[in-house]
């Protein structure tokens, strides 16, 4: 009677809806967003800031990318002027680094999947304040760093 062919109904039974109440271009947003992930993803070593040490002001890193979760926190592999104790090793739970250098898909599923992380401490080698941890692949993570235009 009134769903002779439940099968194809659900597969269009989204198109019918939209049609009649789409807004026109509500999501602009999310065309910018699609292109920072696309700048971003181009061969994973687009810089999304300067980061400086937050005591000194000494720059630390010119290549890094922000994450997608923790705004305040920047992962690079390349740095200056940072020095590494290389004795004291941190163990780091659910540190979201699993998103590798070169890697371009795993963004998705990083979080929560891999614990005690071990990692080194990352001081800024002008006036050794603690600006973040670099971690077994080398890649350094900072959270106490200030942010700026690249
Ligand atoms: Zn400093």
């Amino acid at each position: 009677m009134a769903s002779p062919t439940n099968s194809q109904k659900t597969v269009s039974d989204d198109d019918e809806v939209d049609y009649s109440i789409k807004p026109e271009f509500y999501d602009s947003d999310l065309d910018d967003k699609d292109e920072l992930w696309m700048v971003k993803k181009r061969d994973g070593r687009t810089s999304d800031a300067v980061l400086s040490c937050p005591a000194c002001f000494t720059t630390v890193c010119l290549e890094c990318q922000r994450h997608e979760q923790y705004v305040t926190q920047y992962r690079a592999v390349f740095v200056v002027n940072c020095k590494v104790d290389t004795d004291r090793v941190l163990q780091q739970n659910a540190m979201p680094s699993k998103v590798g250098k070169r890697r371009r898909d795993s963004e998705m599923q990083e979080t929560g999947s891999e614990d005690n992380e071990k990692v080194n401490p990352v001081f800024c080698s002008a006036c050794s304040t603690e600006i973040g941890v670099v971690d077994s692949e080398e890649i350094y993570h900072f959270f106490n760093v200030i942010p700026s235009e690249p």
